[in-house]
């Protein structure tokens, strides 16, 4: 798609499609305006929101008083119904915070005195008793149990919020690479890597690039230092013993969660994040001595998952505003129009919990904008989405009557997650374009099972091709990461 000329102008270029950027398109969406979202990868999600725990939390780790614990808590109240309406895999499994010995039950009340200041919902200390039949194979003496905490799909909401957004009139514009900002009386002029696009608002939630193009428009305010968490994910069948999100006792300086054990809606169990400071904001590496901390940690709260294989690891990066070595615990979130800047909010530090507080962050956006201009609501806002089925979900009955109607559904793509063919052709015919393998991983699960994209790969290739996509054009993740580079053989 070419851009429009610079004289067209939007009323708000959102920079970032991750979670936080996708919902302020949506809320913005609602009203009787002209927004945008440029983002620089290929796909939306490509960030922080495809690199966490995706736990929705319930409010008891953040500090009373802060735009964390308000934004947590909202987003919570917003996020299942949410979730439903858009069609997203989710959860509220509950949740155990689990403590060895007497020392962690003190830190356990003082967790669930912060969580009822903060009114998270339920809270309760539970004995070795109680968690044993919330959960048979976990081992601690006492746990603090939330019932709202649940789990969610972090790219498939991601997605979900920019293809409400744009089912209700938004633009999303992916490879949009934001380089330069220039402020004019009545617009901004973003240059980006396919032409200018202007603004009368930008609202800046580049993640962990955050400081960068705040800074584009002489507002950065803050930096970001990248907080590196890598993960582990066990196979399918340990999701058979494991049914809700178990943490340790975070540790006193409210760095990090600590080392959890998380299930995920199709049954693999994730194993982490750790925590370290990184220079390099694309630092992806899983490493081997890590690798091994997160198994003893892990097993020593749940040991029966010892037994499980590793399928897959990967790593994710917090956005955090606090630096090496900074005293008085984490900060914030920032969520303000620049002082310098009028019409550019910044998003800054947007770490955990990012995901849960997207919704209650968005709306900030709309109060934001409405202090300088009234906002009248759009007639006919539509706040869901079609449900597409999925193979793997629907009963035996209906999966034969799909196939009869259609030979596409009964043709197995991915036979770890039982992706059929017209799952993959539907991913492929997404309304953005995106059409990359992580792509299409990320709308079917493709790949994500035991194989990794062993069996499915060959396979999506061939649809692209069907699809008409020429073979050297086929990618991981768009941009220059071809899978293919010409023939060998005539
Ligand atoms: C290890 C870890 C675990 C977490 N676990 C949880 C959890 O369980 N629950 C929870 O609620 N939260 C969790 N979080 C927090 C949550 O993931 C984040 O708060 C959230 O994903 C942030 O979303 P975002 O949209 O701000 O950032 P991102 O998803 O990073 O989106 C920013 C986007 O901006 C784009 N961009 C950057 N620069 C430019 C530019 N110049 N031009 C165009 N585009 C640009 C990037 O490509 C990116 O897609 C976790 C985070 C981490 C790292």
């Amino acid at each position: 798609m070419e851009d429009r000329k610079t004289d067209d102008l939007f009323d708000v270029a959102v920079i970032g499609g991750g979670v936080v950027g996708c919902a302020v398109l949506r809320e913005l969406s609602r009203y009787r305006l002209r927004p945008v979202l440029l983002e620089k990868c290929f796909d939306l999600g490509e960030g922080v929101s495809k690199g966490n725990s995706g736990v929705i939390h319930a409010g008891f780790n953040v500090r009373t008083g802060s735009l964390k614990a308000r934004a947590n808590i909202a987003g919570l109240k917003a996020i299942y119904d949410l979730a439903a309406g858009l069609h997203v895999p989710y959860r509220k499994t509950g949740k155990l915070v689990v403590a060895p010995d007497e020392e962690g039950r003190r830190h356990l009340e003082e967790l669930k005195a912060q969580g009822d200041r903060n009114g998270t919902p339920g809270l309760e200390i539970v004995n070795a008793e109680a968690i044993r039949k919330f959960e048979p194979a976990v081992r601690g003496k006492w746990a603090l149990y939330s019932p709202w905490t649940g789990i969610i799909s972090p790219y498939e909401f991601t997605i979900a919020l920019a293809e409400s957004a744009r089912r209700n009139g938004a633009e999303v514009r992916l490879g949009r690479n934001v380089t330069a900002a220039e402020s004019k009386p009545d617009r901004f002029v973003l240059s980006t890597s396919s032409g200018p696009v202007s603004a009368r608002w930008v609202i800046n939630c580049a993640g962990l690039w955050a400081d960068e193009v705040a800074g584009m428009a002489g507002s950065a305010d803050f930096r970001v230092y990248p907080y590196k968490g890598e993960y582990l994910i066990l196979d399918k069948a340990a999701g058979d013993i494991l049914r809700m999100p178990i943490y340790p006792v975070p540790p006193r300086d409210e760095s990090s969660l600590g080392i959890h054990l998380t299930p995920t809606m199709e049954g693999p169990v994730l194993l982490g994040p750790s925590g370290e400071y990184v220079d390099d904001k694309n630092d992806a590496r899983s490493t081997r001595p890590v690798m091994d901390m997160l198994k003893a940690e892990a097993f020593r709260m749940v040991p029966a998952l010892g037994r499980f294989p590793v399928i897959h690891a990967y790593t994710g990066l917090r956005p955090k505003i606090d630096g090496p070595g900074e005293t008085g615990g984490p900060a914030d979130f920032v969520v303000a129009e620049s002082d310098r800047r009028p019409r550019w909010v910044n998003f800054g530090g947007i770490e955990s919990p990012g995901l849960t507080a997207a919704p209650a962050l968005a709306e900030m956006v709309v109060e934001i904008i409405g202090t300088k201009e009234a906002l009248s609501s759009k007639d006919g806002f539509e706040p869901g989405l079609p449900d597409l089925p999925r193979f793997a979900r629907l009963d035996d009955g209906a999966r034969a009557a799909r196939a009869a109607a259609d030979p596409d559904w009964g043709e197995m793509v991915c036979r770890c997650e039982h992706v059929t063919r017209a799952e993959v052709r539907t991913a492929v015919r997404n309304p953005f374009g995106a059409n990359s393998l992580d792509a299409i991983k990320r709308r079917t699960r493709c790949g994500m099972g035991r194989c990794q994209g062993g069996f499915c790969t060959p396979r999506i290739v061939e649809i692209l091709q069907a699809e008409g996509l020429k073979p050297e054009d086929i990618t991981k993740r768009g941009g220059l990461s071809r899978l293919v580079f010409g023939r060998i053989k005539p």
